[in-house]
Parts: structure tokens; sequence; C-alpha cells
């Protein structure tokens, strides 16, 4: 009711102190026989049960001002007169439940209830019920009670209960116990009819569905056909997760990222995958959190330098190696995971290797982590280097003492050792920040022929930061003083190709290919 405070004074004293108002409006809106009705109604109650009829004594309804001035009288006893019977009239019984007046309903459904259950079996109780208007709950319980055997009800009978009943009254029938009425009333169709009708939260609703045994996919279909799911990609979803994992998968790759962002948010489709595909979901899953391929890049590294001093003439060494790492690419961001076990070649190394870890993991992660982006006009995301030192698929020896040239590699790392060599600290620290270049994909930069150094810096010879030397029989060597993966610090993009490659070679149908941009 509105706050009287906020009326204007006049108004509220008209309509609160004026009957005559009130007269002449019941007898423009109900006639004369109306107010008649009303000018009677407190002076002669016996008038009023006469006009009911049924020769039982009228009951007088209780004073309210307030209440319409043609409300009808009272018929409980005549409800009561009926369910005394030897042989109750149980039609009679029904119809007089329909032709009650909003007071008498809210009486019996207050008290009446084993009286009624004892006298009208299932069927009758659906007809009384959906006379009497009670709160659903109450409805089913009296089914239930009356009837002998309510899996014999269809749900078809009690819909209309379920599809009149407002949101509080079907939130209130939200327990396992009516749980338990609507399982038996309810087979694996009309469960799904059911819970459109109750309008569940996806949660409770899948629960009950599993009760029933009535598979999640056919539940979020109905749902979604009935109007309770209507995320936009939802029927188009389950379909694909109707034909298995793999088309599943690829129609989460295909669609847009506002549209998946849309689904993701709808917990069905999880549970739909979870439900439906167990264990070979998990790709479809991670489709659905945004993953558009995922999988182990291979380099074979082989590369030709030439070593020794400009004293002599130069020679050919030969180095290569097997490189793996992980890639993901995400809707948001290129992951790539590359894991190194390291074995100490000796015990002083075994020693010092826990502190070398750090200091090389936080070095490694300094130089390479958070640089580059990778970009294709549709979208540009973070290139992110998960880098671990105590597992993966690239072995590692780490060695003590004093290294030269080439006995550090990209399969051989020294430890630092502050006490012993203390000269090569800061170099022996710094150098895995080159080799985990190797590890994912790169080769040297430095000590190349010219086809060689062009090739793999994709840089003429006379760039800046480009060094030549020349030996005694004239072969001259080249290497870029300025790159990482030569003998400097920078990183370029370069450094990132193979995995560019790999992405390129992982994308969406009809996708532009990425490049990486710092
Ligand atoms: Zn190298």
């Amino acid at each position: 009711m509105a706050d009287a405070r906020v009326l204007p004074a006049p108004e509220r004293a008209t309509t609160a102190t004026a009957p005559e108002q009130l007269l002449l409006s019941l007898q423009r809106a109900a006639g004369n026989r109306a107010v008649t009705r009303y000018l009677q109604r407190d002076d002669d109650p016996a008038d009023a049960g006469a006009t009911a009829g049924a020769g039982a004594a009228p009951v007088r309804q209780e004073e309210d001002a307030e209440a319409p001035p043609d409300r009808p009288a009272s018929r409980l006893a005549e409800l009561d007169e009926m369910l005394d019977r030897f042989n109750t009239p149980e039609d009679e019984v029904i119809d007089l439940l329909g032709a009650m007046g909003p007071d008498d309903k809210r009486t019996v459904i207050d008290s009446y209830r084993d009286r009624l259950v004892g006298c009208l079996n299932g069927g009758e109780m659906l007809r009384a019920v959906a006379n009497l208007h009670p709160p659903l709950r109450t409805a089913l319980d009296w089914i239930d009670a009356a009837a002998l055997f309510t899996s014999a009800i269809d749900y078809s009978e009690i819909q209309g209960l379920v599809t009149r009943a407002d949101s509080d009254e079907r939130e209130a029938v939200g327990t396992n116990h009516y749980r338990d009425i609507f399982v038996k009333v309810c087979d694996n169709s009309t469960m799904i009819t059911a819970l459109v009708d109750l309008d569940f939260p996806w949660e409770k609703a899948r629960q009950w569905a599993r009760e029933e045994g009535t598979g999640t996919l056919d539940l979020a279909r109905g749902l979604a056909r009935g109007g309770r799911i209507t995320v936009s990609d939802m029927e188009e979803f389950l379909n694909a997760v109707g034909e298995g994992a793999n088309v599943a998968r690829e129609h989460l790759r295909g669609l847009d990222d506002d549209t998946l962002a849309d689904l993701r948010a709808e917990p069905a489709a999880g549970d739909v995958i979870r439900d439906e595909l167990g264990t070979a979901g998990a790709p479809v899953l991670s489709a659905l959190a945004g993953e558009i391929s995922s999988g182990e890049a291979m380099i074979t590294n082989s590369e030709d330098l030439l070593a020794g001093d400009t004293t002599g003439p130069f020679t050919l060494m030969h180095f290569g190696g097997d490189q793996r790492f992980n890639v993901t690419y995400r809707r948001n961001g290129v992951d790539v995971a590359v894991g190194v076990a390291l074995t100490a070649a000796d015990d002083r190394a075994r020693l010092l290797l826990p502190a070398a870890k750090n200091i090389w993991l936080g070095r490694i992660q300094a130089a390479w982590g958070s640089r580059f982006q990778l970009t294709n006009g549709q979208r540009t995301i973070p290139l992110r280097f998960q880098v671990s030192l105590d597992a993966g698929p690239n072995q590692v020896n780490a060695h003590s003492g004093h290294w030269a040239w080439p006995k550090l590699n990209a399969g051989n790392w020294f430890v630092p050792d502050h006490e012993q060599v203390p000269e090569q600290e800061e170099a022996v620290s710094q150098a895995p920040v080159h080799e985990f270049g190797h590890l994912i994909g790169n080769v040297d930069e430095y000590s190349r022929t010219a086809e060689h150094y062009v090739q793999v810096t994709r840089q003429p010879l006379t760039s800046r930061g480009t060094v030549a030397e020349t030996d005694t029989a004239g072969v001259t060597r080249y290497t870029n003083a300025l790159s990482l993966m030569g003998s400097g610090t920078t990183i370029e993009p370069r450094h990132c190709d193979a995995i560019l490659r790999w992405v390129n070679q992982n994308l969406r149908a009809n996708e532009p290919a990425f490049s990486v941009v710092a």
C-alpha cells in the first residue's frame, strides 16, 4: 500500500471519510443490486444467506471495512455437510470449492487437507486443487497424498498448476521433497517440460534432470527451445556436442570472441560438455575457455660455425640438436612452455645447482618474458613464456669449473660459482638467456658464412652491428654484435620465428597469419 503521508490532505480526507463517495462509485461500477447488498450486509446477514440458497446456516464473513461490498457469503458449512455425509458427493465438493470466495478458499487450504485427502482420489484431487488454487507446494502435496500411485499421474495433468504459479511458488517447490514428486510424475521427456515450466536456476534443473535420468544435453536443448536459455549460440553448440568432441571443439574454435564469451558465461555450456562427453570433453572445455590450438613444437637445429682465431685458418664446426616446447594459442595470448631437465655433471655443480636455477630462471624471464606480441589484424595478443628448470623434454647438463667455448652450449650450462670461479660468475649467469633462445628454435648469429649470416639474421652484411673477421686463408665470417643470438644482448622479433611458425600452422579456418611485434 502506498504511504498515505504522501497523499494530498483533501483527497485523503475525501476517500477515507465519505461513505457516500464509495456508494456512488459502487453504483457506477456494479449497479444498484450491489449497492443494495452492500447496505444490507451488516444489518441483515440472513438475507445474504438466503441468496446463497443452499439451506445451510450462513456463516458471516469477518468484518472488514475495505472488503469488496459484494463479497459472497461463506459456504464452509455446505462443505462441512458434504464431507460429513456417509457417501461424500465428490463432484459436488469439487464444484463447491470452485464456487467459494477467497476467504473460504483460504480456510480450506489452511484446515481441510486431511478431510479432502480422506475422500478424494488422485484424479479428483487434481480437479479440486485446480478449483481451489492453493499454493503450488500445497497442491502437489495434496495430490501426492490423495493418489494411490502418484507415478500414474501424467505431468500434463499438473502442468497447469505449475505454469499458473508465480516465481515465489515455483521457488518454494525447489526442494528434494518436491523433486521426488516430480520424478514420480515425470518421465525423461516431461521432466524437461516441467523444468522449462519451473524455470529453476541451471544447477538445480540439472540436478533434477539427473535424478530423473534425463540427459544434460537433452535438458539444455529443452530449456533452450523453451526460452529458458537464451544465449545466442546455444542450440548450434548443443547440436555440435551431440556430434561428438571433435565437432564440438571445431564449432567453438570457429565462434567469434563475443559469442564464445556469452556461451562461456552460461553455466549449462560447460556442464553439457562434462556430462555428455566425459574425459573426451577436455579439449572441448579448453576451446570453451578460449583455446584455439595447443601442441608441442619440435625444432631440429643444425648449424655450421667458422671457429678458431684469425691468426690461422678457420675450422668449420657443426652444432645441432632437437629442441622441444609447447605452444598454446589462446584468444587472449600465446603461451610457450619450455621445460628443461637439468642434470648435475659433478658434485660441485650439484651443490650449486639450486641457486643457479633461481639465477637462470630470473635472467631468462627478465629477458624473454612480456617482450613481444603477435598480431594478425584481427587480434593482437601477448607472447608469454612459462619456463621450468625442474623438468621437461630438453636435457641440459650443469657443470662446475671454468668454461671455454664451445663447452658451454644449449645442452651444457655452467653453474655460477662465486667462491671458486668469480671471474666467470656473471658470464655463466647470463649465458642461459642465449641458450634459451636455442631451446625455442634459434640458431647462432655469430661466426657464420656470409650466406648463412644473411639467411639467419635476414639482414645485409652492411647492416648495423655486423662484424666481419677474415682468417689467414682469406675466409670471412660474420657476427651480429647486437643480437642476443650473436654476441650482443638484444632479443629481436625474429627470435620468436619458430613459435610464430607453429601458431601460423595452427590457425582457425580463414584466419590471417600472425607476425611478431615488439
Ligand atoms: Zn649459441
